[in-house]
């Protein structure tokens, strides 16, 4: 089945890499026209040169914009808006997760999180929003964490930021369905990506491979499936919300956990 969307128009915050960069190669698949952002301008060129190869046909544009900067927020929508005309789709991946305890915890790290998971959003938001509102198809979708619902001690100030962005995007959900705008998120459990692979390089037990590291992982922490998400599983949920296929949904939170979710 299509996703309906050929010939349209998404941006991905943060899609040089892990679920990002898999959400605009499923794009790119299904027809779609893609523009995506991160900060580091190498990676971005890297992406899309590899992205280019692998869709000849395909519209690709990409730039660096960092996500909590409104302003090159706003030249990034300016620059997309250029090449293509107009957007349906913003899918805001963009992010990073905060590991700590509560004492290790600094003051800023709250305010950080915070704003990054907030910001995050709403600034590409701002940028986009009059583009989104002048489609007939305009959606925001956001990435969010189980740990907005399931908070871990270990991440302490990232669950709580989590937890304000699932908040946020019910209120956007209701706020911008007036213009035509669906919001919705998915919840994501473990996902093999960069963050994770970041992670591994600093493993305690050098001796160990990935497949064997994440295997250890997906076991103690109780993952019915035992295994991480891969990056194309969450893509695939993001692709279906952000298109015409969801188009009764809005103010969805949709589980991609493999059932690691312990709240009914
Ligand atoms: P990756 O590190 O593989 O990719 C993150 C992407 O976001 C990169 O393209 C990065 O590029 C970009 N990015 C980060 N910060 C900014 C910023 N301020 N402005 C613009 N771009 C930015 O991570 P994942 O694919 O794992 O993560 C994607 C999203 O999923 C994140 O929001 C993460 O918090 C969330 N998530 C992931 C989980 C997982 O298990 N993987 C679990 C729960 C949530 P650059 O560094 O060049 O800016």
């Amino acid at each position: 089945m299509s996703f309906q969307i050929e010939r349209r128009v998404a941006v991905v915050t943060g899609g040089s890499s892990g679920i990002g960069l898999e959400t605009v190669r499923l794009l790119l698949e299904s027809g779609a026209s893609v523009a995506f952002c991160g900060r580091d301008a190498s990676r971005l060129e890297a992406a899309r040169d590899r992205l280019a190869e692998a869709h000849p046909e395909g519209e690709i544009f990409t730039a660096p914009c960092d996500v909590l900067d409104a302003e090159a927020c706003r030249e990034f929508a300016a620059q997309v808006e250029a090449r293509f005309g107009g957007i349906d789709m913003l899918i805001a991946n963009a992010g990073q997760g905060y590991v700590a305890h509560l004492d290790e915890t600094p003051d800023t790290a709250w305010l950080d999180e915070t704003n990054l998971k907030l910001r995050g959003v709403l600034n590409p938001l701002a940028a986009f929003r009059g583009a989104l509102r002048d489609s007939d198809i305009g959606s925001l979708t956001c990435v969010n964490s189980l740990l907005a619902l399931q908070p871990e001690p270990h991440m302490i100030a990232t669950s709580a930021a989590r937890a304000a962005l699932l908040n946020l995007t019910h209120s956007l959900a209701h706020e911008l369905i007036a213009e035509g705008i669906r919001v919705n998120s998915i919840l994501l459990g473990m996902v093999e990506s960069g963050q994770w692979r970041r992670r591994f390089e600093q493993r305690e037990d050098r001796s160990q491979s990935w497949q064997e590291w994440v295997a250890g992982i997906a076991t103690k922490r109780g993952i019915p499936m035992k295994r991480l998400g891969r990056p194309e599983e969450p893509a695939r949920a993001l692709v279906f919300l952000a298109s015409p296929l969801a188009s009764f949904t809005t103010g969805a939170a949709l589980d991609v956990s493999g059932g690691f979710n312990r709240h009914l």
